[in-house]
């Protein structure tokens, strides 16, 4: 291997300027040279692709977003798409790709292995939604973000004796929810994972809570779940309370990373290297127990993860 590329494909996250600087300095360190490739797959069939010194990737740690740009390419869902994209590898010298994105992501790495180009897949999502990893790059930040501005909806919410039903992101997961639930010692927290759908159930929280005095009562609701603006009108229409919902959305993905973000994604941007350096390919890193790790790609997709019952047991008992 001479020549690796790096990309970041499918959502941003907080954190994926760290990996690509740790991408770009390890090969460089390691006598390899690097080509940066914008807007994801679209970026590499377009043959957007340039050249990359460890200059260019000075000053972008502390950035949110991914100066490479990110896309969704459906072209390269296709077989053929596939099969240009590694030919343009080839024409371009680039012998292995280091895919910072998720699992729709390392479905395109994948492809490319088949094809002849080494691939390595950096966990790269706000969500934590990757199963054989307990850390995804931007997680952290974003759980910072939305837990600071629940506080803040929290503040006005105890003043005026409201209800407040606060929407986080996570697609169909709800792990954002879950640390923002206990981190911001919600009353309620709805989670696509272990949800009923019944609404009494929450509507007797808030009466009873009422009753015993609290001010607030914020229910975090998970993006999966969604519909916070009509269970807002439904919950006030049944408690008599002012409910108000606010939905965080995409200030959730942007933003400086946290230290923690900035360590995990440098140490997977450079481990990354190393192990394409030992020939391996078609592999996606994770983190668990301490250690940082990596999985064929086909093993990695096949795992699932789920919300841990007894954190979840935590959440209920620390709400009351
Ligand atoms: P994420 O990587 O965060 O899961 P997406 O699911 O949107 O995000 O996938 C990002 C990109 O990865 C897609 O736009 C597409 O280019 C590529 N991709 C997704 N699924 C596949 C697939 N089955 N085969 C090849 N490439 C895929």
């Amino acid at each position: 291997i001479k020549t690796i590329g790096v990309l970041t494909s499918g959502g941003d996250a907080p954190g994926m300027n760290a990996a690509i600087r740790a991408v770009v300095r390890t090969a460089i360190a390691r006598g390899l040279k690097v080509k940066g490739i914008k807007k994801g797959y679209q970026g590499l069939l377009n043959e957007e692709i340039v050249d990359m010194e460890a200059k260019d990737v000075s000053d972008i740690i502390q950035r949110g977003g991914t100066i490479l740009g990110t896309a969704r390419c459906l072209e390269f869902k296709e077989a053929e798409g596939q099969k240009k994209g590694a030919e343009i590898c080839k024409k371009h010298g680039i012998d292995g790709i280091v895919v910072i994105g998720g699992d729709g992501s390392y479905r395109g790495a994948q492809a490319l292995s088949r094809l002849g180009i080494n691939t390595i897949g950096l966990p790269g999502t706000i969500d934590l939604d990757i199963a054989c990893t307990e850390y995804t790059i931007g997680f952290d930040t974003a759980v910072n973000t939305a837990m600071q501005a629940i506080d803040k909806v929290k503040d006005t919410s105890s003043s005026h004796e409201r209800c407040s039903i606060i929407e986080v992101m996570g697609r169909n997961a709800g792990y954002i929810a879950l640390w923002c639930g206990i981190a911001n010692g919600a009353e309620d927290i709805l989670l696509p994972e272990k949800y009923d759908y019944n609404e009494q159930n929450i509507i007797n929280n808030i009466i009873t809570n009422r009753k015993h005095g609290k001010t607030h009562h914020i229910i975090i609701n998970a993006e999966g779940i969604g519909h916070s603006t009509s269970m807002a009108r439904r919950i006030e229409a049944a408690t008599g309370i002012e409910t108000r919902a606010t939905i965080l959305g995409y200030m959730q993905r942007g933003g400086s990373p946290t230290a923690k973000d900035r360590y995990y994604a440098s140490i997977m941007g450079a481990y990354a290297v190393d192990i394409m350096l030992e020939g391996k390919t078609n592999r996606v890193v994770g983190y668990q127990h301490g250690e940082f790790i990596d999985f064929d790609i086909e093993d990695a997709l096949q795992m699932e993860k789920g919300i841990n019952d007894y954190q979840f047991e935590v959440s209920h008992l620390l709400s009351i």
